[in-house]
């Protein structure tokens, strides 16, 4: 990706004429700062910075975001304060170049507890200010985009926590473009020749099927203009890493009932349903692959219905029906509010946070239990930003992480919960309270009136850190009493 000032700054002006002046002269800034620095390129250091300003105007990132995209380094990597910033630019941006900045005291005892260190003060800082997360992703993307050029060290090293932090980050966001990009990427480093093969598999199969998608276009289309629906018909094709995932263990392409999707976008969510019908009238559905994320939209907001049919040579093609506002949201997730909210996007950002992804409120009730840095970064990845699956507790739709047991429930309730945990029944069965729960299952936990503290063996049979350092926690405390 190389990037002129020029076509940096023609974006600018074409969504944000009115702050041209300070963007250029942040650039100007961290040019002079930047001087002499070179990428393991070789080409000037400024190339990265303003990649990374050019990424986050890409989303029509606000003033502020881009020319903290532009000075991210510069604390870092040049002789240049916080004050200072926030003397020659304003103190948001100085904030916000703080967010992204690394920890580097030289008083850590390893790297990893420095990296532990550095995560846990994103997270943090992404409490306070959801853009740290966007420009953090930016500077990931445009990393990886150049990672050919450090050492195969250092590759594995990035990619592999891209995959375990940055990507889930982007998924937990609802950042749809930039998660794909950032896994697509990692794995290439990681695994070549999966990567390779792969993408062979997917181009074979997408060419194999092109002229049943094609068709089906065509036929959705003059069906919807016959019933005067106003819609947009686009083809999206899993990303590599995805597909991945779901054939390495022998799977086999065409059993996936969501490889080729045709998403069908409506003006509006009563449309949705109708286009459901009209679709369904012209092909069969694949029982059971029916979801109405529109009534119950995923954490990360995500809102569609989705439907697997057959179409022509009875392809399985997942139909994706959406507004075109869920279809921005699903792709952009936090970063579509720039362009939806404008000036009041960073305040729906940060409430939306709070309230909608109960962020802040994890954040803190992790830090709470959380004592030390690779503790909390891990219950992070885990509780926060892990893997989900919804279950039902009463009439409650609740997302646990995948894996979690009646004890991580429990726990994830709280420490007094767990600690009066007696028994569970799911979907009506009692169950021994060491089984997964799987997606869907209602729940009902059997409380007792006191707490008696965990039982032994807990600890192992349990998945989440939360509930772990919970059980050590509630362990030692009925060991001090019985003492
Ligand atoms: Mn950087």
């Amino acid at each position: 990706m190389q990037v002129t000032f020029e076509e940096f700054i023609n974006l600018v002006k074409a969504y944000n004429p009115d702050e041209v002046e300070i963007i250029t002269k942040a650039y100007r800034f961290a040019e002079e700062c930047h001087k002499g620095q070179h990428r393991e390129s070789g080409e000037p250091y400024i190339i990265h910075p303003l990649a990374v300003a050019w990424i986050l105007a890409n989303m029509h990132a606000d003033r502020d975001t881009v020319c903290a995209g532009l000075l991210h380094d510069v604390v870092e990597d040049c002789d240049v304060t916080l004050e200072q910033i926030s003397r020659e630019f304003n103190p948001k941006i100085a904030e916000l170049v703080d967010g992204v900045t690394n920890l580097t005291q030289v008083d850590f005892k390893s790297k990893t507890e420095r990296d532990y260190a550095n995560k846990n003060k994103i997270i943090l800082g992404i409490s306070k200010d959801a853009r740290i997360v966007v420009i953090k992703l930016a500077d990931r993307l445009h990393n990886l985009l150049t990672l050919q050029y450090k050492s195969q060290e250092k590759r594995i090293k990035k990619a592999a926590e891209t995959m375990q932090f940055y990507a889930p980050l982007a998924r937990y966001i609802g950042a749809e473009v930039l998660r794909r990009k950032l896994e697509d990427l990692s794995f290439k480093f990681l695994n070549p020749e999966g990567y390779v093969e792969t993408s062979k598999i997917i181009s074979d199969y997408s060419n194999q099927t092109q002229l049943s998608t094609n068709q089906m276009m065509i036929d959705i289309h003059r069906l919807l203009e016959d019933e005067k629906v106003p819609h947009a018909l686009k083809l999206r094709i899993k990303s590599v890493y995805s597909v991945y995932q779901r054939i390495k263990d022998g799977g086999k392409i065409e059993n996936l009932h969501d490889f080729l999707a045709i998403k069908l976008l409506v003006e509006s969510k009563k449309e949705c349903y109708n286009a459901l019908g009209l679709v369904h009238s012209l092909y069969p559905p694949m029982p059971k692959t029916f979801k109405d994320y529109i009534s119950q939209p995923k954490p990360n907001m995500y809102s569609s219905i989705h439907t697997t049919v057959f179409g022509p040579e009875l392809v399985a093609v997942q139909m994706q029906i959406r507004t075109h506002e869920m279809e921005k949201i699903n792709l952009q997730g936090l970063t579509a509010y720039w362009d939806l909210f404008q000036g009041k996007a960073v305040d729906v950002m940060q409430e939306i946070l709070r309230d909608k992804y109960h962020f802040i409120q994890s954040v803190k009730e992790l830090s709470r239990i959380m004592k030390n840095s690779q503790d909390f970064v891990q219950g992070f990845e885990q509780n926060v930003i892990g893997d989900k699956v919804a279950i039902y507790d009463g009439e409650h739709q609740v997302f646990v992480s995948a894996g979690s047991t009646a004890i991580d429930y429990a726990y994830s309730r709280g420490q007094e919960i767990g600690d009066r945990l007696d028994s569970v029944f799911v979907n009506g069965q009692q169950v021994d309270v060491s089984t997964v729960f799987e997606q869907g299952d209602r729940v009902h936990l059997i409380l007792s009136e006191y707490p008696h503290g965990p039982l032994p063996g807990w600890e192992h049979i349990s998945t989440t850190v939360q509930a772990q350092v919970s059980i050590r926690r509630g362990m030692r405390k009925k060991y001090a009493i019985h003492q």
